[in-house]
């Protein structure tokens, strides 16, 4: 007969939490099913002190900055921060694709089974065609003058063809609100992605500068030599500027650090679907600020994790993510932090048929975390 395996633990299934439940696998390593603890007809299964969790979700990556590690200063603040990706960015592509290789089996070993990753160009797609890990590529569009739209609308397309040639997941999104102009949030609208990505609310420097369009952003502008004459700030608001062009049905906003209450209703109002993704160890590497995350939950805001890219993190580690989080806010529950991990962000980029909970008859990635008092003992080797 076949021999199954049979693990008691609480299992962390999607928007359930089994306690004490035993999550049953055939040889193959297949779910046949998750038996909740008064279920319980059989002896024989082992018990795992800890928690069962499918694969993780890093819901916003930047696989093509991996050659970026170690190379920039912490704590600069976005406005160095983005002076100096633009100063190391250009690399000899073979550097390029074997730091990304290392990142892509970094993200492996950490757990990582699904990410949504930014591409300004085709450099990651040879990897990502290898199916080692589900990736969905978001294909990031900027340009911040309006006649420069219809140009930047080609090009990505031209981009997304050549993802679709090789059966990539793709589709395309705009980069941040300071970095898109109000003709393209429109036409990047009108392209109806099923999801879209913005990084939102990283810096104060961008609400100061859509506010009122002061501060050190000028000197950005200035640097890559954008016109910015065409920019008038909407009702002194950083988030109407945006969302009064960008008529979409589901997005997963990045960073979110500097959010405050009425943006966030204005935005929960305005889109059905609103994910927030939080990166902290990014925001802590370039700006040493977390947004308000027990704010954001107590709101009941959908929240998904991402590592962003190595340019900004010293890891792509989803579980030293939720570690940064815990530290800060000790109070928030390890079990909703694992959800937020998994199903939502399978929820957020549309993988939940697949990826975010143990789905029987699939082989799910199957992670044991121990916690200690960091949440940071992590075993995957038994299983
Ligand atoms: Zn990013």
């Amino acid at each position: 007969m076949e021999q199954m395996r049979k693990i008691k633990s609480t299992i962390i299934n999607g928007h359930e939490i089994v306690r004490n439940g035993v999550l049953v696998l055939d040889e193959q390593g297949i779910t046949v099913d998750v038996v909740p603890e008064n279920k319980i007809d059989f002896t024989d299964y082992e018990v795992f002190d800890g928690y069962l969790v499918p694969g993780f979700v890093n819901t916003h990556c930047h696989l093509e900055l991996s050659h970026l590690k170690n190379k920039i200063d912490t704590h600069t603040g976005i406005v160095d921060f983005v002076l100096a990706v633009q100063q190391f960015r250009n690399t000899d592509l073979e550097e390029v694709e074997s730091a990304m290789r290392l990142a892509e089996n970094e993200m492996i070993e950490n757990g990582i089974v699904a990410v949504g990753d930014i591409s300004n160009t085709s450099n990651s797609f040879n990897i990502k065609k290898e199916n080692n890990i589900y990736y969905h590529t978001f294909l990031e569009a900027l340009g911040f003058t309006s006649n420069r739209a219809e140009a930047v609308i080609t090009q990505i397309l031209q981009l997304k063809n050549q993802a679709s040639e090789l059966n990539l997941i793709a589709s395309i999104s705009p980069h941040a609100p300071y970095s898109v102009s109000r003709d393209l949030f429109q036409k990047l609208a009108a392209q109806q992605e099923s999801v879209y990505t913005l990084h939102h609310l990283e810096s104060l420097e961008e609400i100061m500068f859509l506010n009122e369009k002061v501060g050190d952003f000028l000197n950005l502008y200035n640097f890559f030599n954008i016109n910015i004459d065409e920019f008038i700030p909407e009702e002194k608001s950083a988030t109407k500027y945006w969302l009064n062009n960008f008529n979409i049905e589901k997005l997963i906003l990045v960073h979110n650090t500097f959010l405050s209450d009425d943006a966030y209703e204005l935005i929960s109002e305005k889109i059905k679907n609103v994910y927030w993704c939080l990166c902290p160890n990014a925001n802590l590497f370039i700006e040493n600020r977390l947004p308000n995350i027990p704010s954001l939950i107590n709101k009941g805001a959908k929240i998904c994790i991402g590592t962003d890219s190595l340019a900004s993190n010293h890891q792509l580690n989803i579980l030293d993510e939720l570690h940064s989080i815990k530290k800060n806010f000790p109070e928030i529950s390890t079990e909703y932090l694992l959800q937020c991990a998994s199903i939502n962000g399978a929820e957020a980029l549309g993988i939940e048929q697949e990826f975010g909970k143990f789905h029987i008859g699939k082989k799910n990635r199957v992670l044991r975390i121990f916690e200690d008092s960091n949440l940071r003992k992590f075993d995957l080797s038994k299983i």
